[in-house]
């Protein structure tokens, strides 16, 4: 496997092959792994985390336990809080692979079912962030595996609620925006335009929409293992009295603006890296809202025309090798890829935003694909609790571990309003998979700037999914299934 020129931070990363050691050893490995696979001297910048570094069941002095899979490009985090008294408080976040992952029944399969072994069976809360195969996927493909699972509660956000008005505009919005590109895809087809019929399926395959079980059947599936809420970040925070927690819902924004904004602003990007060209899901509907130039008794439907000598003489012939440009049917589908990305990244906005508060002050942040207008819209947040305020800003400055957002992309880690208030963090944890995200096309997923701007800010470093760490750092197990980091 080669490594990618575009990755340059690596502080304590060595890429090990890490997909085919997963097929390949992971199914049979304990749960308690290696703690120092390549036997090299740690590289550890200041403060280890906690010293204790055994897993299986016991966690001496730990506050939390951190898993991240490694199913390749995906989200799956397992967060584990001991109690005082009895089994430990579990946390499932998401449970998902992109599509077109190889053997992808198989990871996900692997993975529920270390969930299941971890957790003697049993998580406390479940979260679905949002409706994206990768965060979802696993709930479909292993069906047979969560059985073993049972979830007491369920948390998404109020975008799910169909008693909500703004949620069921925008659930109309991105509805219309699939059926769009459906269309799309199938011109494309009819049009003998493999590639970009290809294309367009793909990033319909985001949605499981291009054929087979869709992220809705996944989400559903979610949704009946447990009790149900419906999140809204002005909803009070829930406090845990054991362990001493209390849960703080951060996004998305219930605001018709914010939650349409996905993208850093042209004048002032709030992001990292260039500010991208792509436009957000209301502009491309916008435009490609067009209506036909003719009426549709004034005109020959594409089929048809197909089927008839004088165009397929003139305008796909007359030989097969006639050029592809000569013909105007597709110039309208220039924009499917665009709107594919829009209605991509309006459903990545739609994320649940989950930030752990402990008693003596630190916090976990779990971002999910959280796009621009969610992480802005945390700036105004305020929570009476006991006997003070906490704000959204204050959260960020106490953020220890930061689940970074949308698989590092360009614009899900805002700047000055975001990474640059995390004075003391420690570990920033991306589940991605750069290979994978090639495939995709997303060359810049992680986005080097970003990785750059994680680093410095993180004491600790950075952890990928697709990198194991060079040595042993005390307070992180490695696997090849997963990483645990212990706080
Ligand atoms: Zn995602």
């Amino acid at each position: 496997m080669s490594r990618s020129p575009e990755v340059r931070h690596k502080k304590f990363h060595k890429n090990t092959g890490t997909r085919k050691k997963l097929a390949a050893t992971s199914a049979a490995k304990p749960a308690a792994a290696v703690a120092n696979p390549l036997g090299r001297p740690a590289r550890i910048r200041r403060a280890a985390l906690a010293t204790a570094t055994t897993v299986g069941g016991g966690m001496p002095q730990t506050k939390a336990k951190i898993r991240m899979y490694r199913q390749g490009l995906g989200d799956c985090f397992l967060v584990t809080l001991p109690r005082k008294e009895g089994k430990p408080y579990r946390i499932l976040i998401d449970c998902g692979v992109i599509l077109g992952t190889s053997q992808a029944v198989m990871r996900m399969t692997q993975v529920v079912d270390s969930v299941v072994a971890e957790t003697n069976g049993h998580v406390d809360l479940m979260l679905a962030t949002h409706q994206h195969w990768d965060h979802l996927s696993g709930f479909v493909q292993a069906t047979e595996s969560f059985k073993n699972l049972s979830v007491d509660n369920v948390w998404v956000a109020w975008t799910e609620d169909p008693g909500d008005e703004l949620a069921n505009q925008l659930r109309g919005e991105r509805q219309q925006a699939v059926e769009t590109l459906r269309l799309a895809g199938a011109a494309l087809t009819l049009s003998g335009d493999a590639t970009n019929a290809e294309a367009v399926d793909g990033l319909l395959g985001f949605f499981g929409a291009a054929g087979g079980a869709s992220t809705e059947d996944a989400l559903r599936l979610a949704m009946g293992k447990g009790k149900v809420r419906y999140c809204r970040p002005t909803d009070q925070p829930i406090e845990l009295a054991d362990p001493e927690v209390r849960l703080y819902l951060l996004g998305p924004p219930h605001d018709p603006t914010l939650i349409r904004k996905t993208l850093p602003s042209a004048k002032a990007p709030e992001t990292y890296g260039l500010a991208a060209r792509t436009q957000s899901l209301s502009d491309v509907m916008a435009v490609s809202d067009a209506d036909a130039p003719f009426e549709a008794g004034r005109s020959i439907p594409f089929s048809s025309a197909q089927s008839m000598a004088f165009f397929r003489q003139r305008y796909w012939g007359p030989s097969a090798d006639a050029p592809a440009w000569r013909r105007i049917d597709t110039a309208w589908l220039d924009g499917a890829s665009e709107l594919a990305l829009a209605l991509d990244s309006a459903t990545n906005n739609t994320s649940l935003v989950l930030a752990i508060e402990f008693g003596d002050g630190d916090v976990l942040l779990f971002a999910a694909d959280a796009q621009v207008g969610n992480w802005l819209s945390w700036q105004g947040l305020s929570w009476q609790v006991k006997d003070k305020t906490v704000t959204g800003p204050d959260l960020l400055a106490r953020t220890v571990f930061y689940k970074v957002g949308h698989h590092g992309s360009h614009n899900a880690t805002l700047r000055q309003a975001g990474l640059e208030l995390m004075s003391k963090l420690k570990i920033a944890a991306i589940p991605v998979d750069h290979e994978m995200a090639k495939l995709k096309n997303w060359g810049n997923m992680p986005l080097p700037e970003l990785l750059e701007a994680l680093d410095k800010q993180a004491s600790i470093g950075v952890i990928r999914i697709d990198q194991d760490p060079v040595g042993a750092i005390p307070g992180i197990i490695v696997d090849p299934l997963y990483f645990d980091i212990i706080f």
